[in-house]
């Protein structure tokens, strides 16, 4: 799944974050049938925003959309989603949530199981590096995206 074209577009994204200075995670929105509906990365620092998190950005470059477009579908993400982001592919009715990694931060995993989501999770080097590079530096910014 390292090699999904989802995933790799959502490292991709985390990356774009990185050089923008932002908070590095991406994410892409990818249908049943393996098309990229949307991908994006966290801009909050960027754009001053509360809520443009990695999936939510990905979640809005997709454009609106209707229900049956999201059945089936997966989201990529190069870290463990926030209860945001879970509860906006639940509400969406994304069926999988592929996660980079989780080391770096936990998010909803639980609940999207408890609600019947399939999530896997990569345990993606190249996405820990970023995350703890990040981490180190930016402090703040990392807790403020993560509401500490
Ligand atoms: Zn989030």
């Amino acid at each position: 799944m390292d090699q999904d074209p989802g995933f790799i577009a959502a490292v991709e994204e985390a990356k774009k974050g990185a050089a923008e200075g932002g908070v590095p995670i991406g994410a892409a929105l990818v249908s049943k049938d393996g098309q990229i509906l949307g991908r994006g990365h966290n801009m909050r620092a960027q754009n001053g925003s509360a809520i443009l998190h990695a999936e939510m950005s990905a979640l809005e470059n997709s454009g609106r959309l209707p229900a049956s477009a999201y059945e089936g579908a997966t989201m990529y993400t190069t870290l463990s989603p926030c209860d945001m982001c879970t509860g906006a592919c639940l509400l969406y009715k994304v069926k999988r949530v592929i996660i980079g990694e989780n080391k770096n931060f936990v998010g909803g995993e639980d609940y999207l199981h408890a609600r019947g989501r399939e999530v896997v999770v990569l345990d993606n080097k190249e996405c820990k590096h970023l995350m703890e590079k990040f981490i180190k530096e930016k402090p703040g910014l990392w807790n403020e995206d993560i509401s500490v």
